[in-house]
């Protein structure tokens, strides 16, 4: 396991930010309550929910995705998966959705980011307000 958490930090070092929990939640290091997972990505309850349903979907290499202002052309794959399994979840009323849900990603300190390895939101379980800021 230890090997597998190296390779997975260092995998996420590549664009120089430092490794994450997010990493060790990859490798297995810290438990999480994984709702999804294939070999690109993994997804999971946060540990704090904002809303009934609310879990986080995240790339398993966050090679050049710190965060989304760092995307470029060589993630489109991975963005398109992360989009997608976004929704797939939203829909899953096991895991308390109902009739939609709120995607939402936050980038950058300014964007209230606290984990500084892509990750996309999905909250529901209630009907939400129309809130941004
Ligand atoms: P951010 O503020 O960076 O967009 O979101 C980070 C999210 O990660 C927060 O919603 C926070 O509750 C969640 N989180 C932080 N630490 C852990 C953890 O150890 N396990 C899980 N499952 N979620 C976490």
């Amino acid at each position: 396991a230890k090997g597998r958490w190296n390779d997975i930090w260092l995998a996420g070092k590549t664009d120089s930010a430092p490794g994450t929990l997010f990493d060790k939640i990859i490798a297995g290091e810290i438990p999480a309550s994984v709702v999804k997972e294939d070999d690109h990505l993994l997804a999971f309850k946060d540990i704090n929910p904002m809303a009934p349903a609310h879990i986080l979907v995240i790339p398993k290499d966050r090679s050049g995705l710190t965060n989304l202002r760092q995307a470029s052309a060589e993630h489109t794959d991975i963005l398109g998966r992360l989009l997608i399994a976004a929704g797939e979840i939203a829909k899953d009323t096991e895991l308390g959705f109902g009739d939609g849900a709120r995607i939402v990603i936050n980038d950058g300190s300014d964007g209230g980011q606290e984990v500084m390895h892509l990750h996309v939101h999905v909250l529901g379980g209630r009907k939400l307000e129309v809130r941004y800021i």
